[in-house]
């Protein structure tokens, strides 16, 4: 017996199976989201078949390849999978290739295709199991229920597929199916963990930070790049536009009630997000809001604050308690550098007893006695734009 050298990785599809006549797009995109994902490796090719994409290793190594998968949405699953001849004494070859030096349960799981195939799927099932307790019997043993190893030997129109370790994928949609959204992100906890979900339903994003030097400092926009740069790897980059909010924030502190400053300064971040997402072809807004979390996430404050937008707010963690969200900020990794204490501009101009049923009225009337208009054009003017790029040295084991 040669030893094992895997070919091909085969990828399962997520939830796009069930989209219809859309399939084909899906599918396109999605190869197309891997080959820039993978666009390091050289070699590798891409075949994309109705119920399957395989990746071509043409001699790279899976194992390098796993975990970039494993940031590519509208994967199920996928696997490491050893090719062979339609024929019952390669498949069994292959078999027992994969299976050599493991230990534990397996269970054989024939899917005939191709149904020109002499023998049965069950009967593949039982001679490769056969094959397999008589060569590794002392290592590894049958369990149908629940096996550690789930041997899935694909029986298609020219050859055999046979794979051993399924690795699950990280679900959703292609990322850019769903169009394109402004992402609001600040340096806390939240706003990661939302543009994360967005992705994950298949939106790429594109992120706008507000920014309040000097009473915030360098560091604290660094921190929003680090943070940029952990969810770039899910859809290979992300445009960044930091908008200089400070002037908009004195003179809503000299104009406005301090009860108001935070309804006041979240209805113009509002603002400016839907131009500058209108601008750049974006379809909605995302943020890290959650009903209830503080003041301006009242009901009544939501409803105050987004009277300014007529885009759609897309809001992934508004029913999610803090500890799920911390959960969620922990797996995708982007806890770690939330947490670094850099001030942000909400924390530098917090109030203490900020209004929890904001009026409408009172806004409009503290926003009549000054021209807003003009500092909000003001810092569009001045928005810088960065591209921010995945970084090696922050990425590390997902999950
Ligand atoms: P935390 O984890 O501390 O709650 P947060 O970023 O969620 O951090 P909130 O005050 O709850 O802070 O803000 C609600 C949402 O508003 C954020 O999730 C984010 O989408 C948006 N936001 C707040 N501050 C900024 C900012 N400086 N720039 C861009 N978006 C912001
Ligand atoms: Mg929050």
């Amino acid at each position: 017996m040669d030893e094992l050298k895997y070919e091909y990785i085969l990828i399962r599809f997520g939830e796009l199976t069930t989209k219809g006549k859309n399939k084909k797009d899906f599918i396109k995109k999605l190869s197309d989201n891997m080959k820039m994902a993978l666009s390091s490796f050289n070699g590798l090719t891409f075949e994309n078949t109705r119920d399957h994409i395989y990746i071509h290793l043409n001699g790279n190594d899976p194992d390098k390849i796993e975990p970039v998968l494993k940031k590519v949405f509208g994967i199920r699953a996928f696997a490491k999978a050893y090719k062979c001849e339609n024929d019952i004494d390669c498949i069994i070859d292959g078999a027992l290739k994969v299976t050599k030096g493991k230990s534990g349960t397996f269970k054989i799981k024939t899917k005939r295709a191709n149904k020109k195939f002499p023998i049965h799927s069950e009967d593949v099932n039982r001679k490769v199991a056969s094959a397999i307790l008589k060569n590794y019997g002392q290592y590894l043993k049958v369990d149908v229920h629940n096996p550690d190893y789930p041997i899935v030997v694909e029986i298609r129109e020219n050859n055999t597929y046979i794979m051993a370790e399924t690795v699950l994928g990280a679900q959703g949609y292609p990322v850019s199916v769903a169009g394109r959204a402004m992402l609001m992100l600040s340096g806390g906890i939240d706003s990661p963990v939302a543009g994360y979900l967005a992705m994950k339903r298949g939106i790429q994003i594109e992120a706008i930070h507000f920014a309040s030097m000097p009473y915030t400092s360098q560091a604290a926009l660094d921190k929003v790049k680090d943070l940029a740069k952990l969810l770039a790897p899910y859809q290979g980059c992300i445009k960044l536009h930091v908008i200089p909010f400070t002037d908009i924030q004195l003179e809503i502190n000299k104009h406005c009630d301090s009860s108001y400053t935070i309804t006041m300064m979240r209805r113009m971040m509002y603002r400016i997000a839907q131009r500058v997402a209108i601008k750049n072809h974006c379809l909605a807004i995302v943020n890290g809001e959650s009903v209830s979390q503080v003041a301006s996430q009242t009901l009544n404050s939501m409803a105050v604050i987004s009277q300014v937008c007529d885009m759609p707010i897309i809001r992934p963690l508004v029913t999610y308690d803090k500890l799920e969200i911390i959960d969620l900020a922990r797996k995708i990794n982007t806890y770690q550098t939330s947490i670094l204490p850099f001030e942000d501009c909400c924390t530098i101009f917090t109030p203490k007893n900020p209004v929890i049923k904001p009026d409408l009225n009172k806004c409009l009337w503290y926003e009549n006695k000054y021209d807003f208009e003009s500092f909000l054009q003001k810092a569009i003017e001045n928005e810088e734009i960065l591209t921010i790029y995945p970084d090696s040295k922050l990425q590390d084991e997902l999950f």
